[in-house]
């Protein structure tokens, strides 16, 4: 017999509880009784009280094989998103898959400061490179009478994003096309906001980066080659320039250590940006006018 089964043989919840512990503390510390709580949500239907009050219950034989697996895949590093099969973005439940990158806290903080700080009436706004449509579904629901249009050149990741769309009861028309592309077209809108968290990490960062990112997020999203990292914000910038209203705001994802560069790209199509940490102290995201 395997010895994972024997050690899973007891299908009491403080039991599984404790060996999620011993198997993976090492690797995750503090977020394993994260990890616990999410699964006994997912898998259980149980809330935080539910599972504190029921940890000497069983569970049935289907239920102890999906814990089972999913201990098996927390050992291999595939993120908690993906086996529960969401994340929680702005208030609203995101479905993540291979297919988008996982929303991350800081595009959460950036989406809160632009709410915040824009503060005032957005009509038309635009998220580039929008992935699982977490900032789109995001801003539509802060500005319930805005048209929001969003883009990405993933059929794979539109087809997630119209599911987060339509579950978060936010209508976001989404369009497929590649901001890189010199006939991007924006019809002949003008946007009061344009936001984009578009790929930025250079492919001499993947040693630096962890293994439930580099092998379960979408390279698509997130790597650019070393010898043009700004590609994205050329055409970002662009973008802008062309249809951003008079007064409009444009808010984008950066990377930490190309936050001046990034200005100076945005500068050069007549922008002026300003730099924004984030929660970790880095420098995360820029915000530029026009005038
Ligand atoms: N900040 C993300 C990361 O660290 C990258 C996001 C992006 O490339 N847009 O993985």
């Amino acid at each position: 017999m395997n010895t994972d089964n024997i050690r899973f043989r007891s299908n009491r919840m403080r039991d599984i509880i404790s060996l999620y512990h011993t198997e993976l503390d090492a690797i995750y510390g503090a977020e394993v009784s994260v990890f616990v709580e999410m699964l006994c949500e997912a898998f259980l239907g149980w809330d935080r009280v539910r599972l504190l009050t029921g940890k000497e219950q069983t569970i049935d034989q289907s239920d102890l094989l999906r814990f089972h697996w999913a201990l098996e895949d927390l050992k291999r590093h595939r993120p908690i998103q993906h086996i529960v099969g969401h994340t929680d973005f702005c208030g609203c439940r995101i479905e993540v898959n291979g297919n988008v990158l996982i929303p991350r806290p800081e595009t959460e903080e950036m989406v809160n400061w632009t709410v915040e700080s824009g503060g005032r009436k957005v009509e038309r706004a635009l998220d580039l490179c929008t992935g699982s449509g977490c900032i789109a579904i995001a801003l539509k629901r802060a500005y319930p009478q805005a048209v929001v249009t969003a883009a990405d050149i993933s059929p794979e990741a539109l087809a997630v994003a119209r599911r987060n769309a339509e579950a978060n009861g936010a209508e976001v028309c989404f369009v497929e096309a590649d901001v890189l592309s010199d006939d991007f077209i924006c019809q002949s809108s003008t946007f009061n906001l344009i936001t984009a968290n578009p790929p930025y990490v250079c492919e001499s960062e993947r040693k630096q980066m962890a293994p439930n990112v580099l092998e379960y997020d979408p390279a698509m999203a997130l790597f650019v080659p070393d010898d043009d990292p700004l590609r994205f914000y050329r055409a970002i910038a662009r973008v802008a320039a062309r249809s951003l209203a008079d007064d409009g705001l444009l808010v984008a994802e950066i990377n930490e250590a190309l936050a001046d560069e990034t200005c100076e790209v945005l500068k050069q199509c007549g922008l002026h940006p300003e730099v924004h940490t984030d929660f970790r102290g880095k420098a995360r995201w820029v915000a530029a006018r026009l005038e």
